[in-house]
């Protein structure tokens, strides 16, 4: 489910709107709405993942985990 999510760009990824460098970072656990997305009573179908959020434009996108390398499965 969260295998389409690009991997974590890091701490000044360029955003895609206004190519300002430096975004924000949420952690959203799966079923966990984010910024961008429409409200509804049930969870959000989106599994867990990390939530970035342009410090200019407040452009929201998603980005996969970034454990650090030795919790990272085989
Ligand atoms: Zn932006």
């Amino acid at each position: 489910m969260s295998d389409t999510l690009p991997p974590y760009s890091g701490d000044n990824p360029t955003c895609l709107k206004c190519s300002h460098q430096g975004a924000i970072t949420r952690h959203r656990a799966a079923g966990e709405h984010g910024s961008g997305d429409i409200a509804t009573f049930g969870p959000s179908p989106k599994g867990e993942r990390l939530e970035r959020e342009c410090w200019r434009c407040d452009y929201v996108w998603d980005e996969t985990l970034n454990p650090p390398e030795e919790q990272r499965p085989a």
